[in-house]
């Protein structure tokens, strides 16, 4: 993205925000409560309209698309809290998350991958998914957003709220999708963390990015993280 601006209302999340996610990278973007992390994963899975700047995809400009049209070109969105259907059972909310694969045998793969990804959610698969716990339900999210077949995942806060053995298993799960070929902008508040996974970061400031670079740099500097990231 290039010199994104948003809005909400007179409210300004974004003043003038670029960064670049290379294909085949995880690369997040850390940054204080209320910085624009979310703002920022939104106008690129376009739940938030950039009123300025570009957002590209592979050269091509996605901003003006609707949000499943590009969700359609590859690009899900796992949102902060998880947004988990009440009501439908782990395979329906799995596969919702298909609606826009039409081939039914690759629905079925891609069900398959995902519990082999995460046989927590075979095992539960026929329980209501909102009674899920927190670590689970971030799993059905994942998974649900796998089976989109993505290029690129955009995770919002996946370790939030989350027991420290969870957060272990969810960062090694994005660290494997990463390596099966999946492209990755990671949103964490936990920077130490994020930054352990990550191969680029940046980090934003009131709508604004205030520093980049490997995430092998940025860790090894105690002042930076301390800084910039608090503790975590
Ligand atoms: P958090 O970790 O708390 O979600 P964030 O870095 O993701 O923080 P954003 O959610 O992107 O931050 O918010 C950026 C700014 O936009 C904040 O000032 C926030 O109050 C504001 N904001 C976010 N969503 C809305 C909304 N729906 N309506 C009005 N203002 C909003």
């Amino acid at each position: 993205m290039r010199d994104v601006e948003a809005f909400y209302g007179q409210i300004q999340a974004l003043r003038g925000v670029s960064l670049d996610v290379h294909e085949g990278e995880i690369v997040t973007l850390l940054g204080s409560n209320g910085a624009g992390k979310s703002t920022t994963l939104k106008t690129i899975s376009g739940l938030v309209r950039a009123q300025r700047g570009e957002v590209q995809l592979e050269g091509e400009s996605i901003a003006k698309l609707a949000a499943h049209e590009i969700a359609r070109r590859g690009v899900v969105h796992v949102p902060e809290g998880r947004r988990i259907l009440r009501g439908l059972t782990v395979k329906e909310n799995l596969e919702l998350g298909a609606f826009t694969v039409k081939d039914s045998g690759l629905r079925r793969q891609r069900l398959d991958e995902v519990y082999a990804l995460f046989p927590i959610l075979h095992e539960r698969r026929h329980q209501d998914g909102s009674l899920l716990s927190g670590g689970q339900q971030q799993m059905l999210a994942m998974g649900r957003a796998l089976m989109h077949g993505p290029s690129v995942m955009l995770l919002d806060e996946p370790s939030m709220g989350l027991a420290p053995k969870l957060v272990t298993d969810i960062m090694r799960i994005i660290k494997r999708l990463n390596e099966a070929g999946t492209t990755i902008l990671l949103v964490e508040q936990n920077a130490r963390l994020a930054l352990r996974l990550a191969h680029y970061a940046y980090v934003i400031e009131n709508g604004e990015i205030r520093m980049q670079g490997a995430a092998a740099e940025l860790r090894q500097d105690e002042s930076i993280v301390k800084a910039y990231l608090g503790v975590g």
